[in-house]
């Protein structure tokens, strides 16, 4: 039995579902997207303070595809990049990391150690996992993840990366880097 807030969700879901636009079918919209290059992906952190869809202004006109994780780090989102890249080519990936993150406060020795009271036969690989911690500046952090997009072979060369940074409690959003390709990227590492 579904039980907290997540009840009014589903509440609140079948009120949405009476007035449901169906959108195009996934084939139809893909190749639409392939061929204009115009798919752009942001890669932002889950904390649920950050609303993406607000902050850039999307709604039916202007659309993004999304990845959120821990962090909006690029270490767990190559998966889904690569199969983005198979489904709608993107031409444009941005990286969005914000201020005031969990992973500026949590770091990967607080997370091993909660882990280890959670999985005590897990401590090797526990202990041989990262997680994603921010210890430097959000711009260090967006550039250190912007090279490894740039760096990764799974991620189509012509790509525009660009890095930006959050900042939660004003609401502004700067852009820390842009390149268009990993050629000129490398110059700035
Ligand atoms: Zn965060």
């Amino acid at each position: 039995m579904v039980s907290g807030p997540l009840t009014q969700m589903l509440a609140r879901n079948a009120a949405f579902a009476q007035t449901y636009q169906a959108p195009p079918k996934l084939l139809q919209m893909a190749s639409a997207m392939r061929s204009s290059n115009a798919g752009v992906v942001v890669l932002s952190c889950s904390d649920p303070r950050l609303n993406p869809y607000q902050i850039l202004g999307l709604d039916a006109t202007l659309k993004a595809t999304m990845i959120r994780n821990a962090g909006g780090r690029v270490v767990d989102a190559i998966r889904t990049l690569a199969v983005l890249q198979t489904i709608g080519a993107p031409g444009t990936i941005a990286v969005m990391h914000h201020t005031d993150c969990g992973m500026t406060h949590y770091h990967d020795a607080d997370i091993r150690a909660a882990l280890r009271d959670l999985a005590p036969e897990e401590t090797e690989a526990i202990d041989a996992s990262k997680f994603g911690e921010i210890t430097t500046s959000i711009e260090e952090s967006v550039r250190e993840d912007l090279k490894l997009l740039r760096a990764s072979p799974l991620i189509r060369k012509g790509t525009q990366i660009v890095g930006l940074k959050y900042d939660i409690f004003s609401g502004e959003l700067s852009v820390v880097e842009e390149e268009g390709d990993a050629k000129s990227g490398s110059k700035l590492v």
